[in-house]
């Protein structure tokens, strides 16, 4: 072709053009530091559009996960279950901690942590005489995990619920908000999500008080007193006001850059979707998902190549950058002598998954040349 062809990316930052004025007030005011006006606007923003009482603004998602894991009562060689197909920052937090992790496959239907083999999985470790304490459940690519029966699960067994809803914000089950159906919520505002700070995160909790104990814990956990007092173990994971006050102008358009998703998925699976060899990730009934990333998975025998295969000619032919699916975490280096349940799924999905280019700032053009260059890729 000989017209230059502008590079199609696989999700990029979406700004709306009113993040610089929050930023440039926080210098203007000298509230260049961790706390400050733009924090708590950013975190009352939040707690609006989540429906609840509380959130903390925090340095990363993955930071979230731990203090949700620290205020759980997670610590040294407990034992906790989590989603075996996601981004590793899921998993990681866990051994921060102190724990074992525990992983689960998902199930064809969600792609999504299987309530059935968690229930599995629970009665085999009882056998044991392992008791879990908690359960991380990450709603993968935006779409929500089956949450009924996983909280009917955790309750009948005491876990503590944390609902990575790092990919998920903007996402209901139900019609409630992804990451406030369990014990704890976490979001993460890195570059590649919904919406970014240029990296932070977010935790929410049913219980309010929780909220500030986590406040508490991400600024050293000092003691009131005049001097520095600590009588527990504190972490420096606060937001910056800086940062925060580019939340505040994503907060503004998060309602359409949620449209947005959900419109690429639509425009994809009425197209790729359709395509001999094609299947779209399940969009559950159950659920109004963000679909972060629009997914898909690819027959190689139907299709006419395999997915490893595709994404080169993408890459290469078409200028469109695409991605595998998460590799599951039984299948990392990292993670390879965890305990196991299931994982033939997850495997399968790493095998044929493929992540298509799902920014909010794509125009119809850019879908409808993805869309061509994947039929394009099947003769
Ligand atoms: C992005 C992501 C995280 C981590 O968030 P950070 O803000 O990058 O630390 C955690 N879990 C999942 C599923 C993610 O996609």
């Amino acid at each position: 072709m000989s017209e230059t062809r502008r590079r199609i990316l696989l999700s990029i930052p979406h700004l709306s053009g009113r993040e610089e004025r929050y930023v440039r007030e926080a210098f203007e005011s000298n509230w260049v530091a961790p706390l400050g006006p733009n924090v708590d606007a950013f975190e009352a923003a939040l707690a609006t559009y989540l429906g609840v009482e509380e959130v903390a603004a925090l340095s990363s998602g993955t930071a979230a996960l731990h203090l949700a894991l620290v205020l759980a009562g997670v610590g040294p060689g407990d034992t906790v279950l989590v989603s075996d197909l996601t981004f590793v920052a899921t998993v990681n937090p866990i051994r921060y901690a102190g724990a074992v992790p525990v992983l689960v496959d998902a199930d064809e239907a969600t792609w999504n942590l299987d309530p059935g083999l968690l229930e599995e999985a629970l009665r085999d470790l009882a056998g044991h005489g392992v008791r879990p304490r908690a359960l991380v459940v990450a709603h993968l690519f935006g779409v929500c995990a089956d949450m009924d029966p996983i909280l009917a699960v955790c309750r009948e067994h005491g876990l503590v619920v944390v609902e990575d809803a790092a990919e998920a914000l903007g996402a209901t089950y139900r019609g409630r908000p992804a990451g406030t159906l369990g014990d704890f919520g976490v979001f993460s505002f890195n570059g590649n999500k919904v919406i970014t700070t240029s990296g932070g995160g977010a935790l929410t909790a049913r219980d309010p008080a929780l909220v500030r104990r986590a406040r508490f814990l991400a600024t050293q956990a000092r003691d009131p007193a005049p001097h520095y007092q600590h009588s527990v173990l504190g972490y420096n994971y606060r937001m910056s006001n800086v940062v925060a006050g580019i939340g505040r102008g994503q907060m503004e358009v998060l309602a359409e850059r949620v449209e947005a998703r959900r419109a690429n998925f639509a425009f994809y699976s009425d197209t790729v979707g359709r395509l001999p060899g094609v299947r779209m990730m399940p969009s559950p009934a159950y659920g109004q998902h963000l679909h972060w990333l629009s997914c898909c998975t690819i027959d190689p025998d139907v299709f006419g190549c395999d997915r490893t295969a595709l994404m080169t000619r993408l890459d290469r032919e078409h200028d469109i950058e695409t991605r595998p699916v998460w590799k599951p975490m039984h299948l990392q280096p990292l993670y390879a002598d965890a305990r196991c349940y299931g994982g033939a799924v997850g495997e399968h999905l790493f095998d044929q998954g493929l992540c298509l280019p799902s920014a909010s700032s794509l125009t119809r053009a850019d879908l409808a040349r993805v869309a061509a260059a994947m039929e394009a890729c099947r003769r």
